[in-house]
């Protein structure tokens, strides 16, 4: 056991009284109090205000002040230099923001140093990147001139305003930096709420964001739950909203996004992603996989396999040894640097999880390991692996969103295509074979955003991320993003 000591910088932000971070400053808010829970334990150790209209107007206002003044003043490698000098500011408070994030969502610390401080860092730098590659085209129109005049047109990206970007719970860190820095990157401003359950992280990152350099306004946050989301999606100075979350309410905010004021929406939302093994995989390689793809955070991962298809040569020998993998599971304390697996991240989550742990035990469904809570304090439950014969059960086609693999068999390879594809959803999905011929072949017929071959859950700041189907609209980060924070402007000269 090596218990990490909480820094004295986390104990003292935690005692803050923690609101909004609107035009350069901590408030504390007026509105009610939410508290911020340690999955570890159950304990308050925190709270923050819930935003009220005031809060809301207050923030839209300051962000627009800076979209159309001190922002849109700088130059795209002035905008770059902010981001960069943020990054490394991330890494000079690794720690800290790693503890805190740690505490507030439950994540290993491992994670949280690893996959979202120092994966945010290099989101940043990315975006950085994408700051000064932001351009338009030169276009020769074709109409004829009538007195022998000439024309030139070019177009031009223009940023489109104030963005809201609405982030969850599991990666409260690097979500919202794939919202800030895409609007700060094309001159775009930003109002983030972060998840109610997870607010801590993001407010420190927004005064770190003030010592890097950013004006006032150009990042703003405000605290809360769903109807200051809303809120911030109606007003009528905000232009855009990049919202994460899932299905049902990433619904809710595409429609009334249209409703208030045609207001831009990218939607990233969750999905039940599915992971194929063809005949060729030994169980060994099969169970590496399943653990790669359906375990890394407790499973709370948007891109997380969660339906599980095995040759049924391969079934039987698959669940023997992934039913030992999950069994050796260090769970405890997510600030212990020797846990490997930790919390769910919160009361209703864990509520929620089990729920599909009794549906499961009455469906006649063949637990293979674990579906069950742990008898301490905290949100812990077993990693589980469910046995299905069905490929329309419950457990193989509702988002779970928590450590539990559905396994199904599968005879043909024909099969195993309509069985990737038969979901409503297509965030991601992945295919393990030896042979890559094989693999070519499935890709492009695959319905999902992305498709990892022998891989699961990698994110590059270079390769865009977004769904197909119910999974959302949109993509982050790559080059995809900058059409969906900017506007094109045609302009034509006559000459
Ligand atoms: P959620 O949809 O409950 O909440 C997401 C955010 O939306 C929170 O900040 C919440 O306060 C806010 N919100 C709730 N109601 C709102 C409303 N009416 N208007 C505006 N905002 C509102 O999701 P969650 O439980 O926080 O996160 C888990 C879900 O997120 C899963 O379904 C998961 O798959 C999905 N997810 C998707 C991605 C992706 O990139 N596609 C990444 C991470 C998580």
């Amino acid at each position: 056991m090596s218990l990490v000591s909480l820094l004295p910088e986390v104990k003292a932000f935690l005692e803050r009284k923690h609101g909004h971070y609107i035009h350069g400053h901590l408030i504390s808010g007026e509105g009610p109090r939410i508290d911020i829970v340690s999955p570890a334990n159950g304990e308050v150790v925190a709270s923050v205000a819930d935003a009220t209209q005031d809060d809301v107007d207050a923030a839209v206002l300051s962000s627009l002040e800076a979209f159309r003044g001190s922002w849109a003043n700088t130059t795209p490698a002035e905008r770059a230099n902010v981001l960069l000098r943020l990054a490394d500011l991330l890494l000079v408070h690794r720690e800290e923001l790693a503890q805190l994030e740690t505490i507030q969502s439950g994540k290993i610390i491992q994670i949280a140093r690893a996959f979202e401080v120092d994966q945010a860092a290099n989101f940043l730098r990315h975006y950085a990147g994408a700051a000064t590659r932001i351009h338009g085209e030169t276009i020769t129109p074709s109409l004829p001139s009538f007195n022998g005049e000439k024309y030139t047109a070019f177009t031009r990206r223009e940023p489109v305003g104030v963005v809201v970007g609405i982030v969850p719970w599991n990666f409260s860190i690097m979500i919202a930096v794939w919202k800030f820095a895409s609007a700060l990157a094309t001159g775009c401003t930003s109002v983030i709420k972060p998840s109610q359950f997870t607010p801590l992280t993001l407010l420190r990152i927004a005064e770190l964001a003030t010592e890097a350099g950013l004006p006032a306004g150009a990042l703003n946050v405000v605290s809360g739950g769903g109807e200051a989301g809303r809120r911030l999606i109606e007003h009528k100075d905000t232009a855009k909203v990049s919202f994460t979350g899932s299905v049902q309410t990433g619904m809710a905010v595409g429609s009334v996004a249209m409703q208030s004021k045609l207001t831009r929406a990218t939607l990233e939302l969750g999905g039940k992603n599915s992971v194929g093994f063809l005949k060729d995989v030994d169980a060994d390689r099969t169970v590496a996989g399943i653990l790669e793809a359906g375990f890394v955070h407790q499973g709370q991962i948007c891109a997380a396999g969660e339906r599980f298809f095995v040759h049924r040569s391969r079934i039987d020998e698959t669940l023997e040894k992934l039913s030992k993998a999950l069994a050796s599971f260090r769970i405890g304390d997510p600030m212990d640097e020797a846990t490997q697996f930790g919390p769910l991240s919160n009361e209703a989550h864990f509520a929620k999880i089990q729920s599909f742990f009794s549906q499961a035990r009455s469906d006649g469904s063949t637990i293979v390991y674990g579906a069950e809570s742990l008898d301490r304090p905290g949100y812990f439950v077993k990693p589980t692996a469910i046995l299905v014969s069905d490929a329309n059960a419950p457990l193989l086609t509702e988002e779970t969103f928590g450590p539990i693999a559905t396994l199904l068999a599968y005879d043909e390879e024909e099969e195993l295509l309509s069985l990737f594809n038969d979901t409503p959803f297509g965030l991601s999905a992945s295919l393990w074979t030896n042979d890559l011929s094989k693999a070519f072949g499935y890709v492009p017929r695959i319905e999902a955003g992305t498709v990892w071959v022998n891989m699961h859950t990698f994110l590059d700041p270079a390769v865009p991320f977004g769904g197909v189907k119910q999974s959302g609209i949109g993509r982050e980060f790559g080059s995809a993003f900058i059409e969906d924070y900017t506007e094109l402007k045609s302009v034509f000269i006559r000459h």
